[in-house]
C-alpha cells in the first residue's frame, strides 16, 4: 500500500489553510501526514467521570461535565470584551468563558443541547467558572474521547493560529477519517509477527485516539519500537557496509616499539581495564578491517597511555599515527607527556597546532609527509589539507564531544590509499543507552577501573553566604603545600556578566590571598597570557588559579588537589564531573568544593547531592540522562548531532532498545543489504526517515 503519507503535504488537508500550515511547519516542523500523525501527545488526561458541578472545589485539575448552555451573554469591551455560557448540569451552574473567537462560538455552540465540557474550573468571586473549554455534542465527544484525552504541545504562535491541542486532535481525526484509519506498516509482516507487538495503524489510532490504557501503553510500546529499531537498523547497516568496504590496514606484529616501552619504560602496570581494552584495540588492528572505536574512560582513568600505546602498534607496522585533541593547551599537555614516556626511544614526535609558527610548521610539514615524523599530536590544525602523512596507520581524537563527525571523516582520508584505524577517546562517560544510538556504529571500549593508590575526591556542597569558611578550609591546603582551581561558569548569553563575576572574583581572591600568587585564565586573554599564566600555576609559582571553564579538558596538575567550582548551580552534571576529575590525580587527599547560592530548586539540589554521593562518571551520566532529559546531554548538543527523539526516552527505554539493536542485527545478519523482497519495505522506510526529510528541508 503506498500511500506516500511522508510526500502529500498538510495543506492537502481540510481545514488547513496556507496560514496554518505555515504555522504548523515552523513551529512544530509538521509538513506532510506523516509528520502530523507522528506529531505525539505528550500526555493524556483521563476523561473517563463526569464531574457535577456541585462537586467542584478550588484547585482540581482538568474535569469534565455534562450537561446544556441556558444562556450566552456578551460583556465588557475591547480587551475585557467576553463571552460568557451559562452552563447547567441540574446540580448547579457554572460559567464558560471565551475571550477570542466568540463569533464562531456562537454560530457553533447552541443552547439547551447536551454537550460535554472540558476544562479546569477556577474560583472566580465566590463562584467557579471555565476558561475556553472544550465544548463537544455528546455524540462526538464519546467517538473523540473514550476516557483518555492527548494533549499535544503547542506555542504562543500555535495557539493564536487557533491551533492548540484540541484543534492538532481535531486534525489528527480528519486525517485518520480520511485514510479511513489505515497506515500501512512499516515493517515485514514476519517482523510484525516475530515481535509481538500491536501493528502499526492500531498504534498510530491508538496513541492519538486510546481506546483504553492497555492499548495505549501497546501502542507507545511499538512507536518506541519502531524509532529506535530504525535507527540501529541504520547504524549497524552502514557500520557492515563500512567494514565491507573499507579494509583495514593489517597491523600484523607487536614488535620492538611496543615492547620496548611496554618492557622496559613503562613506569607502572597497567590496569586490568587497560590491558583489556589495548588487547580489543590489538584485535581489530590486526583484523583486516578498519577500526572504529570509542573509548570511554572516566577522567584520570588512563586514557592517553592506552593512545600510546596503540600509536607504537602502529609505528612496529610501519605507519604513522596521530592524536588530535580539542585545545592547544589540551595538546601540548599530551605532546609533553609523551615526549616524557617516549625520551629514551628513538621516535620522532611533534606538535602541530594553529599557534605553530610558520617557521616551525615548515619544518614540520615535510618532515610529516616524507615519514621521519612517526606521532604527530595537534588540534584541529592537524586536519587542515597542507597536513600530508606518507603513511597514517591510526588516527587518535581524544575528548570526543568537542568534535563532530565532519572532523572524523576528515582524519579518514589522511590516509588516501586505506583508511587509517580511529580510535575516539571521550572522558564525558555517556550512558550505553546513548552510546549505542549516538555511535551505534562505534564498536565500544570502556576503562572501568582507576589506576590504584587514588585516593577518591571529597565532594563539598558550600553556600556561597559561606566564604569565610571556605578561605579558611582554601589556607590550610595551601599551608600543606597545596594549589586550588577556581572554576567560573561561562554560559552563552550571559557572558558579560560572567566575565564581571570572575573579575570580581579575581579580586576577592587577591586580597583574601594576599600573601600568595593568584593567577587567572579565560578566553578572552591572548594565547601567550593564557600560556604565562598557565604556566605559573603548572610551575606551582601560583597557589591560586581563577578560569572559566577553559581548564575543563584534561590539563594536569598533580599538586592541584583542590577544584573549588563557583555558581555550581549553573552547570551540568557532567561538566561538574569533568572539572572535579581535574584534582584528585595526585598521591594527596583531594577535595571538590561546590558552591553555590542559597536559593535552589529541587531538580539543582538533586544534582549537587548527586555530585556529593558519587564519584562514578557512568553513574553520574545516568542520573543526568534521567534528570534533564536526552535532549539537553552535554556532548550531544556540543558535536551538533543532538538527538530528536519523538517518543522513546533514553533513559527509561533500555530494554526497548536492546530489543530493537537485537532484532535489527537479525535481520541484517541474514540480509545484509535488506535486498529481499520482504525486507523492501524496511530499505523504504530507511530511505523515508533519513533521506526525504532533507529534501522537505530544501524545498521549503
Ligand atoms: P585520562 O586521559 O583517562 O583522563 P590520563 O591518561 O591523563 O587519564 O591518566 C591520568 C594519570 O594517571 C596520568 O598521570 C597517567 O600517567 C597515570 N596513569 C595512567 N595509567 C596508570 C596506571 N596503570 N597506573 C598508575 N598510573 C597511571
Ligand atoms: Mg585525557
Amino acid at each position: 500500500m503506498a500511500l506516500d503519507l511522508d510526500k502529500r503535504a498538510i495543506t492537502y488537508l481540510s481545514g488547513v489553510g496556507p496560514k496554518k500550515a505555515e504555522v504548523l511547519q515552523k513551529e512544530a516542523s509538521i509538513v506532510s501526514y506523516e509528520d502530523l500523525l507522528y506529531y505525539f501527545p505528550y500526555k493524556y488526561m483521563d476523561r473517563s467521570r463526569f464531574y457535577h458541578v456541585s462537586e467542584i472545589t478550588s484547585n482540581m485539575p482538568y474535569i469534565q461535565l455534562k450537561g446544556k448552555i441556558l444562556s450566552f451573554e456578551q460583556l465588557g469591551e475591547g480587551r475585557t470584551k467576553r463571552l460568557i455560557g451559562k452552563f447547567s448540569d441540574g446540580s448547579g451552574t457554572i460559567d464558560l468563558v471565551w475571550f477570542k473567537g466568540l463569533n464562531f462560538v456562537l454560530s457553533k455552540l447552541k443552547i439547551n443541547e447536551e454537550y460535554i465540557v472540558f476544562g479546569k474550573p477556577s474560583e472566580f468571586g465566590r463562584a467557579y467558572n471555565m476558561v475556553h473549554p472544550d465544548v463537544d455534542p455528546i455524540k462526538e465527544a464519546e467517538q473523540i474521547a473514550s476516557g483518555l484525552t492527548p494533549f499535544y504541545n503547542t506555542t504562543e504562535k500555535m495557539k493564536r493560529a487557533f491551533l492548540n491541542s484540541r484543534a492538532i486532535q481535531n486534525l489528527q481525526y480528519t486525517l485518520l477519517c480520511n485514510l479511513n484509519w489505515q497506515i500501512p506498516e512499516t515493517l515485514p509482516a514476519y517482523l510484525v509477527d516475530k515481535i509481538h507487538l500491536m501493528p502499526l495503524p492500531d498504534a498510530i489510532r491508538n496513541i492519538h485516539f486510546p481506546s483504553d490504557i492497555t492499548s495505549l501503553r501497546n501502542a507507545q510500546l511499538r512507536l518506541k519500537f519502531d524509532e529506535l529499531f530504525f535507527i540501529q537498523l541504520k547504524m549497524l547497516r552502514s557500520a557492515n557496509q563500512r567494514s565491507k568496504l573499507l579494509q583495514g590496514i593489517v597491523f600484523t606484529k607487536v614488535g620492538d616499539y611496543f615492547n620496548t616501552f611496554y618492557k622496559e619504560y613503562l613506569p607502572f602496570d597497567l590496569t586490568n581495564a587497560q590491558k583489556r581494552v589495548v588487547r580489543e584495540i590489538r584485535s581489530d588492528m590486526k583484523s583486516g578491517k578498519q577500526m572504529n572505536r570509542l573509548l570511554q574512560g572516566d577522567v584520570g582513568s588512563g586514557k592517553t597511555l592506552v593512545g600510546l600505546l596503540s600509536m607504537l602498534l602502529a609505528l612496529d607496522n610501519h605507519c604513522q599515527a596521530c592524536m588530535m585533541a580539542p585545545t592547544e593547551i589540551l595538546a601540548a599537555q599530551h605532546y609533553s607527556t609523551i615526549k616524557a614516556f617516549l625520551k629514551d626511544m628513538d621516535v620522532e614526535v611533534a606538535l602541530l597546532t594553529g599557534s605553530t609558527k610558520k617557521r616551525d610548521r615548515d619544518k614540520i610539514l615535510p618532515r610529516i609527509a616524507n615519514g621521519e615524523i612517526q606521532i604527530v599530536i595537534g588540534t584541529h590544525a592537524l586536519i587542515e589539507d597542507t597536513v600530508i602523512f606518507s603513511s597514517l596507520g591510526l588516527a587518535i581524537i581524544d575528548e570526543q564531544h568537542r568534535f563532530g563527525v565532519a572532523q572524523r571523516s576528515k582524519l579518514w582520508k589522511k590516509n588516501p590509499q586505506i583508511v587509517p584505524h580511529m580510535l575516539v577517546m571521550t572522558a564525558t562517560p555517556i550512558p550505553r543507552t546513548l552510546a549505542m544510538t549516538l555511535y551505534g556504529d562505534l564498536d565500544v571500549s570502556v576503562i572501568d577501573e582507576l589506576p590504584p593508590g587514588r585516593k577518591p575526591i571529597k565532594t563539598i556542597h558550600l553556600y556561597d553566604n559561606n566564604k569565610s569558611e571556605l578561605f579558611v578550609f582554601l589556607r590550610n591546603e595551601i599551608r600543606k603545600g597545596r594549589q586550588v582551581y577556581v572554576v567560573y561558569p561561562l554560559i552563552e548569553g550571559s557572558e558579560k556578566l560572567d566575565y564581571k563575576s570572575l573579575e570580581d572574583g579575581f579580586e576577592i581572591f587577591q586580597e583574601a590571598f594576599s600573601e600568595y600568587k593568584v593567577c587567572m585564565v579565560h578566553g578572552k586573554m591572548k594565547t601567550s597570557e593564557k600560556d604565562s599564566a598557565m604556566q605559573q600555576f603548572v610551575s606551582g609559582e601560583a597557589q591560586i588559579l581563577l578560569a572559566t571553564t577553559v581548564i575543563e579538558v584534561g590539563v594536569n596538575v598533580p599538586n592541584a588537589s583542590v577544584m573549588v567550582i563557583e555558581s555550581a548551580e549553573r552547570f551540568g552534571l557532567s561538566q561538574l564531573h569533568q572539572l572535579r576529575g581535574r584534582v584528585g590525580r595526585g598521591a594527596e587527599q583531594s577535595y571538590c568544593i561546590l558552591v553555590s547560592s542559597y536559593k535552589l530548586s529541587a531538580e539543582t539540589r538533586k544534582r549537587l547531592g548527586i555530585m556529593v554521593d558519587s564519584n562514578n562518571g557512568f553513574e553520574i551520566a545516568e542520573a543526568d540522562l534521567r534528570l534533564r532529559g536526552q535532549g539537553d546531554l552535554e556532548g550531544t548538543r556540543q558535536s551538533g548531532e543532538g538527538l530528536d527523539l519523538k517518543i522513546a526516552n533514553l533513559a527509561s527505554d533500555g530494554q526497548i532498545l536492546q530489543f530493537a539493536r537485537d532484532i535489527a542485527a537479525e535481520v541484517l545478519d541474514c540480509d545484509p543489504d535488506l535486498l529481499s523482497e520482504s525486507n523492501r519495505i524496511l530499505n523504504e522506510r530507511l530511505k523515508i526517515l533519513y533521506e526525504n526529510k532533507l529534501n522537505w528541508g530544501l524545498i521549503s
